[in-house]
């Protein structure tokens, strides 16, 4: 079975993401689709627990058998190697997030004796600039975001602002 690992901080899930995941899906090149939610110890302050983005992205996809979500404390490259994926998706939104890319592309498949290689997609135009910190931002401005991410995501941040 081939496996793809697709890692990120996804606080929380945009439609840019799931643009990325949708044209993976549509390569026909993969039998599933493991989104890893990866602990990052560089961004303070989450708006989700690691535990909610996982439950979040699990719902979206529930009646989508290829897609499966952990999350993980570990590197991306041995989450890769532990649950036997032989590539790394990464979504790239430009020449500053491909310059960083390409260096960290080169790394894991070095340490992990080529065994994990890296699949780059570009978002369509529409999701180019989405990410969950904009998502945030502009939720935080008491504007809409349903452009930039699934109703269940919206749901549950409105839901949260009304609890704290
Ligand atoms: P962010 O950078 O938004 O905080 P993550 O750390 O969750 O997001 O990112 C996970 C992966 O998804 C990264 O490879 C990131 O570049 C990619 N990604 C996020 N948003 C987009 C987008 N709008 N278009 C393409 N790739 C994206």
């Amino acid at each position: 079975m081939s496996k793809i690992m697709y890692p990120g901080s996804f606080d929380p899930i945009t439609k840019g993401h799931m643009n990325v995941i949708e044209q993976t899906l549509a390569l026909n090149a993969f039998d599933e689709i493991l989104v890893a939610v990866l602990i990052n110890p560089t961004k303070k302050e989450p708006f989700f627990t690691i535990q909610e983005r996982v439950d979040m992205i699990k719902e979206i996809y529930k009646n989508n058998d290829k897609i499966k979500v952990v999350s993980s404390d570990k590197s991306a490259v041995d989450v890769a190697l532990l649950y036997e994926c032989s590539a790394i998706l990464r979504g790239v939104r430009g020449v500053n997030d491909f310059n960083e890319e390409i260096l960290l592309a080169t790394i894991n498949k070095e340490i992990s004796n080529n065994k994990v290689n890296t699949l780059f997609i570009s978002a369509d135009k529409e999701y180019q600039f989405v990410s969950s910190s904009v998502v945030k931002e502009i939720f935080n401005l008491n504007k809409s975001i349903n452009n930039y991410v699934d109703p269940i995501v919206e749901e549950r941040m409105l839901v949260k602002r009304r609890r704290s």
